[in-house]
């Protein structure tokens, strides 16, 4: 398999403008597409941002932030960005059919030596993978947010995912400064399978009264030393992700621990998603 130089991310959103940073940071040449122009514009001006602060913090010089910089490409036209591609990571929305149409349009636009990875948190790799006619070819590359921050990216391998797809991406993601974890292509994976249980749990204990939002989180947090209590990192994360997540994994794993509380239905219904529209659990002064 040919060494990856250039990788095109596809989804210019909360997780592909960071999985665009830190991919330029480390050297690749990178372009991210969206079909929005407002989120590409975005995108280029939050990487801009994470990568003066990562010169604020002593982590990389201002000319390799400017370098980074001048290595992170946006583009309109998914097709084209993926055409020069040795990797594309797609990141666009926790939809199966959605990303199906997509990796058919990438399996035709990519060269043929390029790796297909997909950020997806729950959906099945394999059914993803049966959209291109290069399975093989085909990985789960799932990073977490803030992604510039978060150490780990979880590998998936589909039923079909060669060995020689697993160590292009394991390279990767070793060069990126992050551990890799290699997990079955089950619903939910390792990670989204205990956390959405964490989450939905301290959803159904804010409905019942239990305790406040900021004292159920300060349960973990306190008592338990998780950096970020459930209810807060669902607002990190996007609530309406949260809430396809959870459904994905009710119908799947058919199990009623996956089952949505009411209360984020609701919130989703009314577009309180989080930090993304300033409320959530919480009130965020700055949206994106
Ligand atoms: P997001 O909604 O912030 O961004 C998605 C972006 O994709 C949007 O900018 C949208 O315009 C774009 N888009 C939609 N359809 C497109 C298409 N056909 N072609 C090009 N662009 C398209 O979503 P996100 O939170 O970044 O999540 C993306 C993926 O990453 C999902 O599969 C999600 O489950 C997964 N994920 C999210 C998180 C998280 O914390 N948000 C963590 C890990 C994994």
């Amino acid at each position: 398999m040919a060494e990856i130089h250039r990788i095109a991310v596809i989804g210019a959103g909360t997780m592909g403008a960071g999985i665009g940073q830190v991919a330029a940071a480390a050297g690749y040449d990178v372009v991210v597409a969206d079909t929005r122009s407002r989120a590409l514009a975005e995108a280029r001006e939050r990487a801009a941002d994470g990568l003066a602060r990562g010169v604020a913090k002593g982590k990389l010089t201002r000319e390799e932030a400017d370098a980074a910089l001048g290595r992170f490409g946006v583009a309109g036209d998914v097709a084209e960005a993926a055409s020069t591609a040795d990797l594309v990571v797609e990141a666009i929305p926790e939809s199966l059919e959605l990303k199906r149409e997509l990796f058919a349009v990438l399996d035709l636009a990519a060269p043929p030596h390029a790796v297909l990875a997909s950020n997806t948190s729950s959906l099945s790799i394999t059914a993803i993978a049966e959209a291109t006619r290069r399975p093989a070819q085909v990985l789960g590359m799932h990073f977490f947010n803030p992604v510039p921050a978060m150490r780990l990216v979880e590998l998936v391998r589909g039923q079909e995912t060669s060995d020689a797809t697993l160590a292009a991406a394991r390279a990767v993601v070793e060069r990126l400064g992050k551990t890799p974890i290699v997990v079955k292509d089950m619903p939910g994976f390792a990670t989204s399978r205990l956390g959405i249980v964490l989450g939905l749990e301290a959803i159904r204990m804010l409905e019942q009264g239990v305790a406040s939002a900021e004292d159920i989180d300060r349960a973990m947090e306190l008592g338990y030393n998780h950096p970020m209590g459930p209810l807060r990192l669902g607002d990190l994360v996007g609530l309406d992700v949260r809430l396809a997540i959870a459904d994905h994994l009710h119908a799947t794993l058919k199990d009623d621990t996956y089952r949505a509380p009411e209360l984020l239905r609701r919130m989703v219904a009314e577009g309180r998603l989080g930090r993304k529209t300033g409320e959530g659990f919480y009130r965020w002064e700055e949206t994106r």
